[in-house]
């Protein structure tokens, strides 16, 4: 039997590993070839840690399963009647690759609601180059700050604004000023790291609307004593160059808030994969892309096709690391129960609690009645983090990091590139998106 497994995310990992020794042909397919851990994708862009300490090459990871192939490319298309996917690879020339089984396990990607054209200056977070670029921005703008004399220019780069008040949000905002106050506190001698403005804007009424209200409250004192503004009840209307403009819920005029870092976090939608697949099933899915899937993950019709994680539309089915990876668990098993000529097992989530990051000595977790914030939520989050984080090395190397910036305040990784070595001169090119026009949909960015 072929098993062809789209994304190696959490939830194709999981369905990967389970699958490994077993009586099956696995192959993954991945655009990245890697696995991102993406909760920890903030502490990457704001310098913390490393891409490698984040993320695992798919092939070592299942170096040992000779039973599973990882492959570099792009699903791009499917042939359900002739159980066919073509991928892309990216010098675009495409492959195709025939399965008996497909778990479809691609994710989301950041959403701006129909306005694309933010995302030229806003950049979201959901990979490894989302990462880089927000610490090449973050860490560029305080450069930027130095070089310029007091005023509202300067002002506008020690601005930061972040979109979106939900856990990526939240711990994006609070890191910027933790570094600010803590890690570039002493190293700038015009401007001062500490007066940097964090603004954080979201249309609910608090922060963390997944947690229980008192931990909400908690978290918006947290943010609020590291001197994170929170403006709630409003919604993004315009990102440009030079800031954002809100316009509360509530009614009232637009105001306009300059800054040259603005960061968004606000919404998921499906992977363009994915819009295709429900499209060329006739599969139903719902206004992000969740396709919808029966008791047992596959879609209706489709016995031979499952869909799980993020893009599994299915009641209560939350959009967290924990239900991609039972969701792979579970098919891994269907297929194992296929094999012994057994009938398959409806999916039941478990809801294992969720983690939020605040700042140091600062994080929330909740699981069933239990809440716990503070140290005590902090060093839960830690244990949580590092048991699921990929690989032993980079467990063990996250946790000599961990303790060393709690210790110094220091933080490793800010390295950042210039974007482009297709120059012999290496222009500056990180101010392409600095420019005050986007270049139009598909059009490549222009060198400096
Ligand atoms: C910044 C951030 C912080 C988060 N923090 C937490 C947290 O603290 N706790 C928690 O439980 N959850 C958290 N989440 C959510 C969690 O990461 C997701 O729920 C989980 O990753 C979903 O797993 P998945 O397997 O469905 O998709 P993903 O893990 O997103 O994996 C999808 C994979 O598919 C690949 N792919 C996409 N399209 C294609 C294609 N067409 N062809 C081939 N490959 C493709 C991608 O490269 C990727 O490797 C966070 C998410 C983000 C972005």
């Amino acid at each position: 039997m072929r098993v062809l497994i789209i994304g190696g995310g959490f939830g194709g990992l999981f369905c990967a590993r389970r699958l490994g020794g077993v009586d099956v042909a696995v192959t993954v397919l991945d655009r990245t070839a890697g696995h991102l851990f993406q909760p920890l994708l903030y502490q990457c862009a704001t310098g913390t840690l490393s891409i490698g300490q984040i993320s695992r090459p798919l092939r070592e990871e299942f170096e040992r399963h000779r039973n599973v192939t990882t492959l570099l490319g792009e699903a791009v298309d499917i042939d359900p009647q002739a159980r066919r996917v073509t991928a892309r690879r990216p010098d675009e020339t495409t492959f195709t690759i025939d399965y008996d089984v497909l778990v479809v396990a691609a994710g989301m990607r950041q959403s701006y609601f129909g306005n694309e054209q933010f995302a030229h200056w806003a950049p979201g977070m959901k990979t490894l180059d989302d990462a880089l670029h927000i610490r090449q921005r973050v860490f560029t703008a305080f450069e930027m700050a130095e070089t310029l004399p007091p005023g509202p220019e300067r002002d506008g780069w020690l601005t930061f604004a972040v979109a979106g008040g939900g856990p990526t949000g939240v711990e994006l905002a609070g890191q910027i000023r933790e570094m600010a106050t803590r890690t570039l506190a002493n190293e700038f001698h015009s401007i001062e790291p500490e007066e940097a403005r964090v603004l954080l804007f979201d249309g609910g009424q608090r922060v963390l609307k997944a947690f229980a209200p008192e931990l909400g409250e908690k978290a918006t004192r947290s943010l609020q004593k590291l001197g994170v503004e929170l403006h709630m009840g409003v919604h993004v209307t315009h990102v440009d160059r030079d800031g954002v403009t809100i316009s509360p819920k509530a009614g009232g005029s637009d105001e306009h808030y300059p800054a040259r870092t603005v960061l968004w976090t606000a919404g998921v939608e499906a992977v363009p994969f994915a819009r295709h697949l429900a499209q060329v099933l006739g599969a139903e899915s719902d206004r992000s892309g969740r396709i919808a899937v029966g008791p047992d993950l596959s879609v209706e019709g489709y016995p031979e096709i499952f869909v799980i994680g993020d893009l599994a539309g299915r009641e209560n089915l939350p959009g967290v690391a924990e239900n991609a990876m039972q969701g792979g668990l579970h098919v891994a098993s269907c297929i194992r129960r296929e094999l012994a000529g057994k009938p398959r097992r409806p999916f039941r989530y478990r809801d294992l609690g969720s983690a939020a990051y605040i700042a140091r000595g600062q994080a929330l977790l909740q699981v069933g009645p239990v809440k716990v914030a503070g140290v005590l939520g902090w060093l839960a989050w830690g244990l949580l983090h590092i048991a699921f984080l990929t690989g032993v090395r980079n467990r063990f190397s996250t946790v000599g990091t961990w303790l060393s910036t709690i210790a110094r305040a220091s933080r490793s990784h800010r390295a950042f590139m210039l974007g482009a070595t297709d120059l012999p001169d290496q222009h500056y090119t990180w101010t392409v998106w600095d420019s005050p026009t986007p270049p139009p949909p598909d059009a490549p960015a222009e060198p400096s």
